[in-house]
Order: structure tokens, then C-alpha cells, then sequence
């Protein structure tokens, strides 16, 4: 039977708050319960915002919580050869266009001021096309955003579905249609990072050998992209398990910024490790 393999995947750009230990203890219980492993990766692309002292308290913080983890810890910021590579393999089929358009190129493009609301993706506003083009020459290499042609991708994956487990079973299943004119061409590598999101994501999720992910309902509707992505790329698709979020008493979702909910605030005022678990509800 394949091992069940977890990760959890913070961004070391603030203090990690209830709504990260309610993934990571997630994501580590069903871990245990399965006699599997928890693996810790570091999501640093944005190097502009990733801080030394934010990943030291990561590992604190989580420590304290009471888990561990295998280590080297990956760390994304080392893998952009490995980003590079996938964005090569898709370059060469001519699946990737660089795109100059900054976000007000996009609204201008798609205005549609008698409609008023302008459609909006699981990454954003929905590309209108504008730089979209059959790429020629060789990857570039310079700071241009790389689009993915999502009609012909569509055409090369056909259908997609997935397994969603947890609170809200499923089977996804997505058509071509769909992902055309919902998703659309996404970013897959931006012009400051030199990769994304969804591909760093993808990339190493494959690499770590994850076979579950559990992460919060927000990027419940980026799972297509990433499923798309793993098609092209020949890798395998994970189990996924999106969580409810924490919510503070407005109902509004926490924030990084929100430090009056940080582990380390509560870690200070003599809060116990199980208090947290209680608080999130598990
Ligand atoms: N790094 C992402 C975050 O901190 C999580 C990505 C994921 O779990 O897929 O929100």
C-alpha cells in the first residue's frame, strides 16, 4: 500500500496564526492516524517578502504545537531549477506565452462597463488574450510573465477530476469548457519570481511524493489549475482535503497580519498547545 505522505506549506512572510494550526494539526492527525508521514516545506518564491526570523518562528511555533518533521526542510526558493525545468518541458510544446499586460491592461481589455463585473478565476481576472500568441524562439529568461495557452491545454487533458475527502467529499470532474472560460490562461510563472504559485506547488508536491494534501477552502477552487498542471507535467494527482477556515468573531477570514491571533501571541501568554487545538475546534 503507498505510505499516506502530508505536508504543510506556509509562507514565511508573517506569523503563522489559528488558521495555520488548524492545517497543520489537520494535516498531521490524519497523518498519524494513516501511520504516515508530515513533511514541513517552506513556500518562499516571494523573496521579497520572506524574512529569515518568520521561518525560525515557523519551526517554533510548530514545534510547540507539538509536531515534527523529516529535515532538510525543502525550501522553494532552492528548487527554481527544478520550477525552470517544467516551465521548459511546457515552453517546448508550445503551450506557454510570455505576456507583458500589467493589471490594467487586463480591465482595459476586458471592460464591459454596461455588464459592470468584470469575470473573475480561481487566480484572478480571467486573462482576455491580448499577448496571446504561438510562442517561437527559446524559454525566455528575463523578468516577462509566462501565461498557460489554457485552450490548448484543455485539448491535451480533456476532462479532469480529482478526489476531495473531509467535510466536503466530492469528485470534481472539470471539462474542457470549463476550464477555458473559467480558469482561463493563468500565470505560471511571474515576471518577479520566475515561477508561481501553482507550479512551484505542483512541481514539489510530486518531488515530496505527497499522495494528501490538506489545506484551507480558499484554494479549493485553484485545485483545477494544479490538476491541469499535473496532467501536462506527468505527475501524479493527491487526494485533496480543503478545510474550513478560522474565522475571527466579524466572520472575516485571518490574515497574516492579524498578530492578535498568532501562535506566538498565544505561546506568550501562557497558552497550552491543547488550548489551540480546542479553539480550532479539533
Ligand atoms: N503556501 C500557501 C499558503 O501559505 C499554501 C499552499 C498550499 O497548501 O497549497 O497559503
Amino acid at each position: 500500500m503507498v505510505k499516506h505522505i502530508e505536508r504543510f506549506a506556509p509562507s514565511p512572510t508573517g506569523p503563522l496564526h489559528l488558521g495555520h494550526a488548524f492545517s497543520a494539526l489537520t494535516a498531521w492527525d490524519r497523518a498519524m492516524a494513516e501511520g504516515g508521514d508530515f513533511l514541513l516545506r517552506i513556500e518562499d518564491i516571494d523573496q521579497s517578502r520572506a524574512r529569515p526570523e518568520w521561518e525560525q518562528q515557523i519551526y517554533e511555533d510548530l514545534e510547540w504545537l507539538g509536531l515534527h518533521w523529516p529535515i532538510p526542510v525543502i525550501r522553494q526558493s532552492d528548487r527554481m531549477p527544478a520550477y525552470r525545468a517544467a516551465l521548459q518541458n511546457l515552453w517546448d510544446r508550445g503551450l506557454l506565452y510570455p505576456c507583458t499586460c500589467n493589471r490594467r491592461d487586463i480591465e482595459q481589455a476586458m471592460a464591459a462597463p454596461q455588464e459592470g463585473v468584470l469575470p473573475i478565476g480561481p487566480d484572478g481576472l480571467i486573462y482576455p488574450g491580448t499577448c496571446r500568441a504561438p510562442a517561437s524562439g527559446p524559454l525566455p529568461d528575463g523578468p516577462v510573465s509566462l501565461r498557460l495557452d489554457m485552450a490548448k491545454a484543455a485539448e491535451i487533458v480533456g476532462m479532469i477530476s480529482y478526489e476531495e475527502t473531509g467535510e466536503d467529499a466530492r469528485h470534481p470532474i472539470v471539462p474542457p469548457e470549463t476550464l477555458i472560460t473559467n480558469i482561463g490562461d493563468v500565470v505560471v510563472s511571474r515576471r518577479d519570481f520566475g515561477t508561481s504559485y501553482h507550479l512551484s506547488v505542483v512541481v514539489d508536491d510530486a518531488f515530496q511524493g505527497v499522495t494528501h494534501v490538506t489545506r484551507g477552502a480558499d484554494l479549493a477552487e485553484a485545485t483545477a489549475i494544479h490538476v491541469v498542471l499535473q496532467r501536462l507535467l506527468g505527475l501524479p494527482t493527491p487526494t485533496y482535503h480543503h478545510h474550513r477556515l478560522i474565522r475571527d468573531e466579524n466572520g472575516k477570514r485571518l490574515a497574516k497580519r492579524d498578530d492578535a491571533r498568532a501562535i506566538r501571541k498565544y505561546r506568550e501568554d501562557g497558552v497550552a498547545p491543547e488550548d489551540i487545538r480546542k479553539m480550532v475546534g479539533l
